[in-house]
């Protein structure tokens, strides 16, 4: 085996040469952010600096930006805040899992191309006059389709509901602006963009209060205590700025992921491309091989040299059930047999031919083992 060939950028994207090298440099200064002499004042800047860059990433004001450890607490922030606060959270039925255990939520059924059904979420908003929250991701983890939140924010503004989005996959893949989704609160994560793990951010609008999650000292304008992680945050900014600039690139990964596909469809006529009816990422393809069990799978195409998931674990390792494939009504043998590839910044053109070819060889021997 060659160098492992990494197409796993959903689970992580591997870090950006600008936010290696600016978090680099960030950790020689000293200073916390929040003392008054020129080290504080220095490490102040770096912060503010990160601030504008990832606000800037989602079309807002930096004064709208605060930093967490990254999305799932973001995503905590956002919906036990809320629920505290006595609304009802209606979430699509394929959420992450950190916005299924956030707060008691009442799911909303998907179609079978994987998209929120709007009439079922309608329903459920007229069904209560108890004013509620919608949390709506912007693009799913395993499947890369992208959700229509400008039009489940339209439905919660006619029935005076707020709308969370979880942008932490779409950000930095396509174009994510916070007033063009029509969100109230926004999720994201740096090392989902190339950043570092361990950060990320709530995005508010003007005017949204969420009780902090996390009390003490007066960061973040007192929503959200601890001394800030300066070069996480600086790196995280980097990132967005580079993210940004690479949006373009990032479009062109769709001819590529679709020349996988026909050549995973041409192999085997009979695997599942999920979501593929919908619009989607660019860079994700979520394939169930027929009669080959994901675990399988996972060892065969790590042994021959590449990364990729299962449809289901984006954070444990483990390989069980999806509910995201299952809200979308597909068969267990179908969800038990689908892995993910996900590709990203740094994947190159020649990678995703040898990925397909280890595809049909896997599926061949598969089908010879089957057999014999
Ligand atoms: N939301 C989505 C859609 C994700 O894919 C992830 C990634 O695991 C998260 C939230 C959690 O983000 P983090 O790993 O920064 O906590």
């Amino acid at each position: 085996m060659t160098q492992a060939i990494y197409l796993d950028y959903n689970a992580t994207a591997p870090m950006r040469p600008e936010a290696r090298d600016a978090m680099v440099a960030a950790l020689s200064v000293t200073g916390n952010p929040s003392s008054v002499h020129g080290f504080g004042r220095a490490a102040r800047r770096l912060v503010e600096d990160g601030r504008e860059a990832v606000a800037a990433l989602v079309g807002v004001t930096p004064a709208q930006i605060v930093f967490t450890s990254g999305g799932t607490e973001a995503n905590a922030m956002a919906l036990a805040g809320l629920a505290a606060a006595g609304r009802r959270i209606l979430v699509s039925a394929i959420e992450h899992p950190s916005v299924l255990a956030a707060a008691v939520t009442e799911q909303v059924p998907v179609l079978a191309d994987g998209r929120i059904d709007l009439a079922a979420l309608e329903a459920a908003l007229a069904g209560s006059a108890q004013p509620a929250v919608i949390s709506l991701m912007a693009a799913n983890n395993e499947t890369g389709v992208i959700q229509p939140v400008a039009e489940a924010a339209a439905l919660a503004r006619r029935h005076h509901a707020l709308l969370h989005c979880d942008a932490v996959q779409a950000a930095g893949k396509i174009e994510v602006g916070f007033d063009a989704l029509g969100a109230d609160l926004l999720s994201l994560s740096a090392h989902k963009i190339g950043g570092p793990p361990g950060i990320g951010a709530l995005v508010l609008r003007e005017g949204v209060v969420v009780p902090p999650l996390i009390r003490g000292g007066g960061q973040e304008r007192s929503r959200r205590g601890g001394t800030e992680n300066v070069p996480g945050i600086v790196g995280f900014g980097a990132a967005a700025t580079a993210a940004q600039s690479g949006l373009a690139a990032f479009a062109g990964l769709a001819a590529w992921r679709d020349e996988l596909e026909n050549r995973v469809q041409e192999a085997c006529p009979s695997a599942t491309i999920f979501g593929r009816s919908a619009p989607r990422l660019p860079n994700t393809s979520c394939i169930a091989m027929p009669g080959v069990p994901a675990e399988t799978q996972l060892m065969g195409f790590d042994l021959a040299g590449f990364a990729v998931s299962s449809g289901s674990a984006c954070s444990s390792g483990k390989v069980a059930a999806s509910h995201v494939l299952k809200a979308m009504g597909a068969a267990n043998h179908q969800m038990g047999s689908a892995i993910r590839a996900s590709l990203g910044w740094d994947t190159r053109e020649p990678e995703i031919a040898a990925f397909a070819a280890a595809w049909d060889s896997l599926h061949r021997r598969a089908g010879a083992s089957a057999a014999a």
